[in-house]
């Protein structure tokens, strides 16, 4: 979608550090990391948010969830244990419209969340 921070990453035209490529989903590390790990998963197709997601993009969720699990092994967190985030809307503190997965780990993490 034009204009979006994320279709832009995507598809290479704002520099991102890449975690993880294929044809369906884009990996790359949060400019605002929270934790010593902090990666992006982003579907390349444009989702606004999960209240978007349709059942037709079910394989592709988990295709998030698979690559984000291939990036905490890749990134040596998968031992110690990871979080997977998804950001819904304002009460969800969702800021960037298109849909993503954050992979937080590398140290302890708090629960609840904020
Ligand atoms: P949200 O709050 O929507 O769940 O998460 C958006 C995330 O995108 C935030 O963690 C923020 O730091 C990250 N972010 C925003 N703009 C950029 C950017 O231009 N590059 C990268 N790598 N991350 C970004
Ligand atoms: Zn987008």
């Amino acid at each position: 979608m034009s204009g979006c921070l994320f279709c832009k990453i995507a598809a290479g035209e704002i520099p991102s550090e890449e975690a993880y490529a294929d044809e369906e989903v884009y990996g790359f590390h949060d400019i605002s990391p929270q934790a010593p790990v902090h990666v992006l998963l982003i579907p390349r197709k444009h989702i606004a948010s999960m209240n978007d997601a349709s059942e037709a993009d079910g394989a592709l969720l988990g295709k998030l969830l698979l690559a984000a699990r291939k990036v905490a092994a890749k990134l040596g967190i998968a031992e110690g244990g990871y979080r997977l985030v998804n950001n819904c809307g304002e009460d969800g503190g969702q800021t960037v419209h298109h849909l993503h997965v954050h992979l937080l780990g590398g140290r302890g993490l708090a629960w609840p969340p904020g």
